[in-house]
């Protein structure tokens, strides 16, 4: 079926997170004993549909889940989220993918992502696919699914002239030719440094590695810097866009709650600095909470959020 309107399709990973809470990480070979444990819906596919159809956004999401009891928790999770589901398709061999997630008692996370159903979506999946990714307004993917799908699903959205945000997570050497098809790529500071080959650990690395990925072809080069809100870097220049800092209670998903809220921001029409802004008070209250789904904004939080900050 062929949803006739829609503003996002994300194509992208569900996971299932297992969530261990610690004072530390534990050595090689030392066991500790941690504070608390929790399954909690995630996969920075999923995270990102739900952030955009929180704040409102017509979604629809392409992926795959195992034919286990994760993956028919995940769908439903996904579908009571008012999030299309047709095309999220079973796997028979493969389990749902899940993420061993570590939280350390100051809110930094350590984390292992085991793909499963995820990266059995293929080329010819998306291909057949192509009338969904035609409806959208944007496509937004991460780098959790097969490579070539993600290249394929990009090639497909640049062909019938769809904006795309890839949001280039977890990060991994990407070829020119894909780069050139992304209108706006979302790397966090460890990300950029990877993809430029350089490293990303100020204000202005952070715009040395931009620049390196726009001459690659990318339009807009957005680099998240956590608490510090987001750096734009595009033909026009270079523009900070300062962030709502709050203390951490769990980074998990402040990416992905960022990249779910520029995506409803751009199809509302708004101004990248604007759609930027917007992302950052998202992503802030993403991590003033624990979980990853569990922690994404509905869209009125949000605006009780930023009239608070404004008065
Ligand atoms: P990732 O989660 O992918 O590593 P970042 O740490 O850069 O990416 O966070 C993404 C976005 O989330 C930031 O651009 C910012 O908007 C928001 N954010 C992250 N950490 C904080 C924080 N401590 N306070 C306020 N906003 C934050």
């Amino acid at each position: 079926m062929v949803v006739s309107k829609l503003d996002i399709v994300v194509i992208g990973s569900l996971n299932m997170d297992m969530v261990v809470r610690t004072n530390r990480s534990p050595d090689a070979g030392e066991t500790l004993i941690g504070q608390a444990f929790a399954l909690s819906p995630g996969g920075k596919g999923a995270n990102q549909a739900v952030a955009a159809a929180r704040l409102g956004a017509e979604v629809s999401m392409i992926g795959r889940v195992g034919k286990d009891t994760f993956g028919s928790e995940m769908l439903e999770i996904i579908r009571n989220e008012g999030i299309h589901i047709e095309h999220i398709s079973v796997s028979e061999h493969q389990a749902t993918g899940v993420a061993s997630i570590v939280i350390e008692e100051d809110g930094e996370n350590r984390i292992i992502v085991v793909p499963g159903a995820n990266i059995e979506l293929t080329v010819e999946d998306i291909q057949a696919l192509e009338a969904v990714i035609s409806q959208a307004k944007i496509i937004v993917l991460q780098l959790e699914m097969d490579l070539a799908m993600s290249e394929q699903a990009i090639a497909i959205a640049h062909r019938k002239r769809i904006p795309v945000i890839l949001n280039p997570a977890p990060a991994r050497v990407l070829k020119d030719e894909m780069l050139a098809q992304v209108s706006y790529l979302t790397p966090n500071e460890t990300e950029a440094g990877i993809l430029s080959g350089m490293t990303v650990d100020s204000a202005e690395t952070a715009e040395q590695a931009a620049r390196i990925l726009l001459q690659k072809g990318v339009q807009n080069v957005i680099v998240t810097l956590g608490s510090k809100g987001a750096l734009i870097v595009n033909a026009e220049g270079a523009k900070a866009v300062p962030g709502f800092p709050v203390k951490a209670v769990d980074t998990v998903a402040a990416g992905d709650s960022f990249n779910g809220a520029l995506a409803q921001q751009l199809v509302l029409g708004k101004t990248l600095e604007e759609a930027v802004s917007f992302a950052n008070a998202v992503g802030a209250l993403a991590v003033g909470k624990e979980g990853a789904i569990p922690s994404l904004p509905q869209l009125s939080e949000v605006e009780q959020f930023l009239n608070r900050k404004s008065l």
